[in-house]
């Protein structure tokens, strides 16, 4: 017998905002290029936002959210929301009283204008979403506009439909933000006190409106925070509940466990909390059985994870909603974090075979299994038996595939030993022999791989595909532009040259496409920033590599000149970071997998006389764990998996990394461990300040700080780039370095990257001659 439990009501945080066709995204870029105007906007937005409404409801969803929706993204509304936008902004849209000068200031603080440049942009969490950074600083003034808020709660409500509005929390809030002045001794968490109350208006506005529940997100909680910042928390929490009128308040984390924070929202006096239960997170079980439950609070208990695209294990996730049963006033049933982070519907995958398509769960599907264990959790077990039997047999489906466990990548992957993980020889011997063999000057330019992708690139690709040209003239267009850009290069004069990447689309999507165990999707697009879209691939199944995926390329690129060309290939970890991956083993056996199919591409190419070899990971630090203490075991497969990859090769072949878009700080050693002979880092922006990290960490080989910012269309003169390499030489010792921009050249035109590389190279010149 199980209990049923007439009161459990299944919701959501959010849900994918732009459209099963991704109608938002048209509808802005549409304005953005004057080709529409401002009520057109606001009219697609209002239908999606209604879209949705009706999508959530229909299915059964019985709490629907609000204010999920945006324009760009939810913390930028958030410093709208409270009136913090830049001067420069304000300047360059002075008025906003229009709903165009309204969406024209909006924009400008997420994309910049002519003279005003944009927040910065970052990572949200551990996801690959971006937020804008909110700019705060001592001279802050907050000024509540509650119009978004309670627009979207009242268009709702006109439907029939109460919903509960969805807040980024105060804490997170400010966390997130940065003062862009570095005032000394001032942080953004030192306005709470101002910003608090305006918290607590929009709580009697929303209130005033009709709301029953309002959800304030505070996923920053999920980080390690010290002491300090968790008493602000308990007071932030206990000024909110004390509002004179107010909706209820759920306070929701996200994307792993609260740890110390736990103790603190349990005790708050607020009427309900959102814990993530997956993955991770699931430590938060026991943490909340161990400070007694949560009273008579309400839980939305996250156990549908939000945040993957694999179906659910629905009896496990109901045996957990029955533990929780006793350790809180009411339980619900949602996903982990907003759906946000997914495709939106598998049965758009029309390609997909019918068996896996069965494994799969995307937004729509989601919100199917969080209705279903509602169900179960209310109706009782045998209510829902027949999906419950449909599921186990497609997990079981799932267990038993044959592309999902093959023993031939298995047993490969038992049979790495530690010495596969080593270079047969240390830097200082494997350096001489490269010396020799590679005859390099001192400080060696040289680029980060791509160089500009063309209209007439994108169209060949788009060609080929669509079946308008064939194989041969594909090939052909690919190696005219091989041709053309090592011309370039040696036009420029550098030193060791690549062949440009023409026919990769993206660094993963490409090597996903030829190996095993990796699936496309037609549809699966999911929000990166802005009106930016990606369709990450799904790790299904065992990787192996069943043919050389880059090696002609790269011997055809060597054929037409004497210099050596960079073989160029995407590393493990930026392969799953940038993919979903299968959640049916360790993230390190995943790794390790891909690890094994890059190292044979390493060893065909070395065999095909290719002498310098770079494998990327760019996504290295931005994977680190959100806890602390999980960063270790992290970074020991991350290591271990390019190591795995790289170590196959001679003395005399050269391996590089690269990483971008980051501070390094965390994973100095783990670059020092993964020994690669060349690593190429931004650094242009920060003034070359990773030099003094690198020569702190002891890092004995060879680095390539970035001496051009390639965010931006700017060319640095020659006494610019000498100024970063004086820097840089310093603090490192000139004969380990390398010379080269921040990062890939494929966004960037040819008139930018001509006149930069002419001047990298002229900069390295004057160097070399001083020496
Ligand atoms: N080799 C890749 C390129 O040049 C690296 C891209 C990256 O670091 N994100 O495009
Ligand atoms: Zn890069």
């Amino acid at each position: 017998m199980t209990q049923t439990v007439p009161s459990s009501r299944a919701t959501v945080h959010g849900y994918p905002r732009q459209g099963a066709q991704r109608q938002l995204k048209k509808a802005i870029e549409s304005y953005w290029a004057g080709r529409s105007d401002a009520d057109a906007l606001l009219r697609t937005a209002r239908e999606l936002r209604l879209q949705n409404l009706a999508e959530l409801r229909d299915a059964g969803i019985d709490e629907v959210p609000s204010n999920y929706f945006s324009f760009y993204d939810h913390v930028l509304d958030t410093a709208v929301l409270f009136g913090a936008v830049p001067e420069r902004h304000l300047a360059a849209v002075p008025d906003a009283t229009t709903p165009a000068g309204q969406l024209d200031r909006y924009f400008a603080m997420a994309r910049g204008t002519a003279e005003a440049p944009p927040l910065e942009m970052t990572k949200w969490f551990d996801t690959n979403y971006h937020y804008l950074v909110p700019e705060l600083g001592p001279d802050t003034t907050f000024t509540l506009d509650a119009s978004k808020p309670l627009a979207e709660f009242a268009e709702a409500f006109a439907e029939g439909v109460t919903t509960r509005p969805v807040l980024v929390g105060p804490v997170t809030f400010l966390l997130l933000a940065k003062d862009p002045t570095g005032t000394e001794g001032f942080r953004p968490l030192d306005l709470l006190d101002q910003l608090v109350p305006l918290y607590a208006e929009l709580l009697g506005k929303l209130h005033e409106a009709g709301a029953e529940w309002v959800q304030i997100d505070e996923p920053a909680l999920v980080t390690d925070q010290p002491a300090d910042v968790l008493a602000k928390v308990a007071e932030t929490y206990a000024r909110l509940a004390a509002a004179p009128a107010r909706p209820k308040i759920l306070v929701a984390t996200y994307f792993d466990r609260l740890g110390d924070a736990l103790p603190v929202l349990a005790k708050a006096p607020v009427e309900g909390l959102a814990l993530d239960f997956t993955g991770d997170a699931a430590a938060n079980l026991d943490a909340l059985a161990s400070v007694g439950g949560l009273g008579d609070k309400r839980l939305v208990a996250g156990v549908v994870n939000g945040r993957n695209i694999w179906a659910a294990d629905l009896t496990a996730a109901l045996s957990t909603l029955g533990t929780l049963l006793g350790l809180a006033g009411s339980v619900d049933v949602a996903a982990s974090c907003s759906l946000l982070h997914v495709p939106y519907d598998v049965t758009l995958e029309s390609d997909l075979d019918t068996e896996i398509a069965g494994w799969l769960s995307f937004a729509r599907q989601k919100l199917e299994e969080i209705v279903t264990l509602r169900r179960g959790l209310t109706e009782g077990h045998a209510a829902i038996s027949n999906v419950l039997h449909v599921n186990q047999s497609r997990l079981a489906s799932r267990a038993a595939s044959p592309i999902v466990k093959v023993p031939a990548v298995r047993e490969r992957v038992a049979a790495v030993t530690a010495a596969d993980l080593r270079r047969t020889s240390a830097y200082g011997t494997r350096a001489k022999a490269q010396h020799e063999r590679l005859n390099l000057p001192q400080l060696p330019t040289t680029t980060i791989g791509s160089f500009p992708q063309t209209q007439e690139l994108r169209k060949a690709r788009a060609e080929v595909r669509s079946g308008k040209i064939d194989q041969a003239a594909y090939q052909e267009a690919m190696r005219a532009e091989i041709r053309s850009v090592i011309a370039e290069q040696e036009k420029i004069g550098l030193d060791v040259l690549v062949h440009g990447e023409p026919e990769r689309n993206d660094m993963v999507q490409y090597f996903g496409e030829q190996l095993t165990g990796f699936l496309a999707t037609q549809h699966g697009w999911v929000q990166s920033y802005g009106t930016r879209y990606v369709r990450p691939p799904l790790i299904v199944g065992d990787v192996s590599r069943p043919a050389p995926m880059t090696v002609e390329w790269s011997t055809y690129a060597q054929s037409q000149t004497e210099r050596p060309v960079k073989g160029m290939l995407t590393g493990p970890v930026t392969m799953l970071a940038w993919s979903f991956v299968r959640d049916d083993q360790p993230e390190g056996d995943t790794a390790r997998q891909v690890a094994l199919a890059l190292r044979d591409e390493v060893v065909d190419l070395e065999a095909a006389g290719i002498s310098v070899i770079q494998v990327d990971e760019p996504a290295l630090r931005e994977t680190l764990p959100l806890r602390t203490a999980d960063r270790a075991a992290y970074l020991e497969w991350a290591v271990a998996s390019f190591q795995l990859a790289t170590a196959g090769v001679r003395d005399d072949t050269q391996v590089h990394t690269h990483m971008c878009y980051a501070e390094f700080g965390d994973v100095l050693q783990a670059i020092v461990d993964m020994d690669a002979d060349v690593i190429s880092l931004e650094a242009a922006r920060s003034n070359m300040a990773i030099v003094d990290g690198l020569a702190q960490a002891g890092y004995p080989n060879e680095a390539g700080p970035g001496v051009w910012d390639i965010h931006s269309p700017r060319v640095p003169s020659v006494e610019e780039i000498v100024g970063h390499l004086s820097v840089a030489t310093a603090a490192f010792p000139a004969e380990r370095l390398w010379v080269n921009p921040d990062c890939g050249l494929k966004t960037r035109g040819y008139p930018e990257v001509r006149a930069t590389l002419t001047n990298l190279v002229e900069a390295t010149g004057q160097l070399r001659s001083r020496a």
